[in-house]
């Protein structure tokens, strides 16, 4: 599939989705707390998002069951909520979660400190820290003339600075009218490879970082996946538009 360019009608359409899709994982962060399960907070944002005339980008697709993704201490991504998966102070979780309205669709990730940041261990801090920096380093790639690859290795440089890992197996990638288009965005590579970024290009640039090691493993869900000695995890994503300047992130809240 060739990447797709959006006119600046698709922008426009696509900056709502992506809004969405931002106030949504904020809710779920003002509703989090020791004691809520994932379940009832995956049942909020599912409400969330229907009530601003969206609907979840990841309920059915490729048959996940949820509105969202809750991945939880060692889960890297694609936790499933669940009833008993009840948060406790000093977890982290990461919510992935994704809007769909007027044709297109906006995703953005954050990993949340269970009963406030002060309440994690130090260790998880560093992590969340190193993450959502990771993911800024790699925004600030992506403008036009500069490769996917560049991105990849920004992200990839800082994670391995800081002493963690960037598990090679799952990628952020382009989005539009389909969650997942062309191209890849890896958290690892060279600079000056890959495709090249041109204005229009809408890219959902995602690290998903692991503390220990670069292994991991798929629970018997089929779904989950956690970091192979059991580390911690963390994720951060934003959606992302090339512009002819300076990279617009769509999912950020004004
Ligand atoms: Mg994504």
């Amino acid at each position: 599939m060739a990447i797709s360019i959006k006119s600046p009608k698709e922008i426009s359409l696509m900056m709502k989705s992506c809004e969405i899709s931002a106030r949504a994982l904020e809710f779920a962060g003002s509703i989090i707390r020791p004691g809520i399960s994932t379940w009832e907070i995956d049942k909020a944002l599912g409400e969330f998002i229907k009530s601003r005339g969206a609907r979840p980008s990841f309920k059915g697709l490729y048959g996940f069951p949820g509105n969202a993704c809750f991945s939880i201490n060692d889960e890297l991504i694609h936790g499933i909520p669940a009833k008993r998966r009840i948060l406790k102070s000093g977890d982290i979780v990461s919510i992935d979660v994704g809007a769909f309205k007027s044709g297109f669709h906006g995703d953005n990730t954050r990993t949340f400190a269970v009963g406030g940041f002060d309440a994690i261990p130090e260790n998880a801090q560093r992590l969340l820290e190193a993450t959502e920096q990771s993911l800024y380093e790699g925004i600030k790639k992506a403008i036009p003339g500069n490769r996917v690859g560049d991105i990849s290795n920004a992200i990839q440089t800082h994670i391995v600075s800081r002493g963690y890992f960037v598990p090679t197996d799952y990628f952020g990638h382009g989005i539009g009218k389909e969650l997942h288009e062309d191209p890849n965005v890896p958290n690892s590579g060279k600079t000056g490879r890959g495709p090249r970024l041109t204005a229009g290009m809408t890219i959902a640039i995602e690290p998903m970082v692991t503390e220990t090691t670069d292994k991991t493993h798929i629970l018997s869900d089929d779904w989950t996946v956690v970091e192979a000695n059991g580390g911690l995890c963390a994720h951060f994503e934003h959606t992302v538009l090339i512009t002819a300047g300076e990279p617009l992130i769509m999912t950020k809240l004004c």
